[in-house]
C-alpha cells in the first residue's frame, strides 16, 4: 500500500528505474525531498537549535583510510551470512532459526561466511592499495575525528554535544522491505561527550530524550518500542545499547540506536594518529578522554515509520478517503489552494495571489485540474493539512473557505488575514 503510494504521489522511486533499478538504492521524489528535509529539519531544532549543549557539524563522506582502521570498521565491520541450498536467498546468521533451516523455505543452509560491509573506493588516478579509502558506513567518525577542533573553536565544555546529519554507505547484503536496508541512506546523529562516570545516566537521558521525540512528531506509542541488547549483541566499541524500535509491516525492527560507546573512538584515534585528544577541565583541572553516548538514528527508515505510521484509511458517507495524517511540521505541502470553479478568471486570479502571497511562507500549491471533492482526497492522501478553497461568494465577501485535514470541518476566513491564520495553525 505505501509502497504503491509512494511511487503514485512522487515520494519515493527506485533508483534507476528506467533501467530496471538498482538494488536496495532509492530517490526522493518532490514530495519525499519534503519531507526528508521537514524531519532533517524538526531533528536539527530539536537538538541543536532548542539545546545549547550541542553544535552542529556537517564533515565529508571521504575520510582517510587510517580512521577506519582505528574505528575498528575494517576488521570487524562485518556481516556472517549463509545461503540457502534450495532457494538460493542470503541471509544474516541472527536471522537464522534455532533449527539451522533456511527461514523461508526451510532448506538446508551454507557454511558462514564473513563480509566487510564498507563501500570501497579510490582516490586520485591509479587504482592501487595506496590509494584506496572508504565512503563512510557512519556519519559518527567525522565527529570524533573534529572533537578538538569543536571543542577549541566553541570553547565548549563537557558535557556536551556534537550532531551531523549525512549519507553513509554499507554494501548491504541481505536487503528488501522498501527503503528500511538501502545501500545509501542518511543518518542523524550525535556523539555526546561526557565525564566518565555520569555517562550511565546520560545514557538513559538521551534513550528517553530520543524515544519522546518520536512520539511529539506523532508516531503512536504502540508501534513504539525501547529493546536493551543483551552483552552478546553489542557492537565492539560499546557498553549498552537500546534500540528504538517500529513496529513496521515486516515487523518490529530497529529505527534508531542509542548507544554507549564509552572512550572507545577517542582512544583510538588518539593512538592511530599520535595526537592527544585528551579533554582539560580548566575547573577541576582534571584532563581525561570523554565518554561518549551516542544516539544514532536513519532519515531513511524514520520517513518510512512516519509514512507507515500515518496513513489511514476512512469511510466518509459512501466513499473512502484515504489520509496520510502526518504531523504538520512534517507535511510536505502545508496549505493547496483550490478555486471551486476554474473557468472564472476572477476567482482563478485570487487563488494564485494568495498561494504566490502564502509561498512566502512556506510550501503551497495551487492546483485546478480537477473537481474539488477530487482535489481533497489527492492532498488528504499526500497529508497537506489545509485545504483552501476561493469560491464565488469570495469575491463578494473577500473570505475563503479553510479545510482541515483530519476533521474535515471548514471554516470562513477573511482573505487579508489568511496567511497569518495559516502561520498560527501551523504552529499547533
Ligand atoms: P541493522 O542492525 O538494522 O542493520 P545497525 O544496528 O547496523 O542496523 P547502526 O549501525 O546502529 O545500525 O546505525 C544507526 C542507524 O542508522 C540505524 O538505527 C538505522 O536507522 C540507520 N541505518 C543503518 N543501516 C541502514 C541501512 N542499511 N539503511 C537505512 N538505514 C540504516
Amino acid at each position: 500500500m505505501i509502497v504503491s503510494l509512494c511511487k503514485r504521489r512522487g515520494f519515493i522511486f527506485q533508483s534507476s528505474e528506467i533501467y530496471g533499478g538498482l538494488a536496495s538504492t532509492w530517490d526522493y521524489g518532490p514530495l519525499g525531498a519534503e519531507l526528508k528535509r521537514n524531519l532533517k529539519e524538526a531533528w536539527w531544532r530539536s537538538n541543536v537549535f532548542e539545546r545549547d549543549d550541542v553544535e552542529g557539524l556537517d564533515a565529508s563522506i571521504l575520510m582517510h583510510p587510517s580512521v577506519w582502521m582505528a574505528s575498528g570498521h575494517v576488521s570487524s565491520f562485518e556481516d556472517t551470512l549463509v545461503d540457502c541450498k534450495s532457494c538460493n536467498k542470503r541471509f544474516k546468521i541472527e536471522h537464522i532459526p534455532s533449527n539451522k533451516k533456511c527461514p523461508e523455505c526451510g532448506g538446508q543452509i551454507t557454511e558462514a561466511r564473513q563480509f566487510n560491509l564498507m563501500l570501497k573506493t579510490h582516490l586520485g588516478p591509479v587504482e592501487e592499495s595506496g590509494s584506496l579509502t572508504y565512503l563512510r558506513p557512519e556519519t559518527a567518525q567525522g565527529i570524533f575525528v573534529n572533537f578538538q577542533n569543536v571543542v577549541n573553536s566553541m570553547r565548549k565544555r563537557v558535557p556536551f554535544g556534537i550532531a551531523q546529519i549525512g549519507k553513509s554507505f554499507r554494501n548491504e547484503v541481505t536487503t528488501g522491505n522498501f527503503t528500511f536496508r538501502s545501500r545509501e541512506f542518511e543518518q542523524m546523529e550525535i556523539e555526546f561527550f561526557v565525564k566518565p562516570g555520569t555517562d550511565e545516566e546520560w545514557y538513559r537521558r538521551w534513550v528517553d530524550e530520543r524515544f519522546n521525540w518520536y512520539l511529539k512528531l506523532g508516531i503512536k506509542k504502540e508501534n513504539l518500542n525501547k529493546r536493551e541488547h543483551e552483552k552478546t549483541e553489542l557492537a565492539h566499541y560499546a557498553k549498552a545499547c537500546t534500540d528504538i524500535e517500529y513496529r513496521f509491516p515486516f515487523g518490529w525492527s530497529e529505527l534508531e540506536g542509542i548507544a554507549n560507546r564509552t572512550d572507545f573512538d577517542l582512544k583510538q584515534h588518539m593512538k592511530l594518529s599520535g595526537q592527544n585528544l585528551e579533554y582539560f577541565d580548566d575547573e577541576t583541572k582534571e584532563r581525561y578522554l570523554p565518554y561518549v553516548i551516542e544516539p544514532s538514528g536513519g532519515i531513511d527508515r524514520s520517513i518510512l515509520a512516519f509514512l507507515v505510521d500515518s496513513y489511514r484509511e476512512e469511510k466518509v458517507k459512501d466513499d473512502k478517503r484515504v489520509v496520510l495524517g502526518l504531523n504538520k511540521s512534517l507535511a510536505p505541502l502545508k496549505a493547496a489552494v483550490l478555486p471551486l470553479l476554474r473557468n472564472r478568471p476572477e476567482i482563478v486570479k485570487l487563488a494564485k495571489e494568495i498561494t504566490n502571497d502564502l509561498k512566502k511562507n512556506f510550501k503551497a500549491m495551487y492546483d485546478d485540474t480537477a473537481s474539488i471533492g477530487r482535489l481533497y482526497r489527492r492532498q488528504d492522501e499526500i497529508g497537506t493539512p489545509y485545504c483552501i478553497t476561493v469560491d464565488v461568494d469570495s469575491l463578494s465577501d473577500s473570505k475563503v473557505t479553510v479545510r482541515d485535514r483530519d476533521t474535515m470541518v471548514q471554516e470562513r476566513v477573511d482573505v487579508a488575514k489568511i496567511k497569518e491564520y495559516m502561520v498560527e495553525k501551523l504552529k499547533s
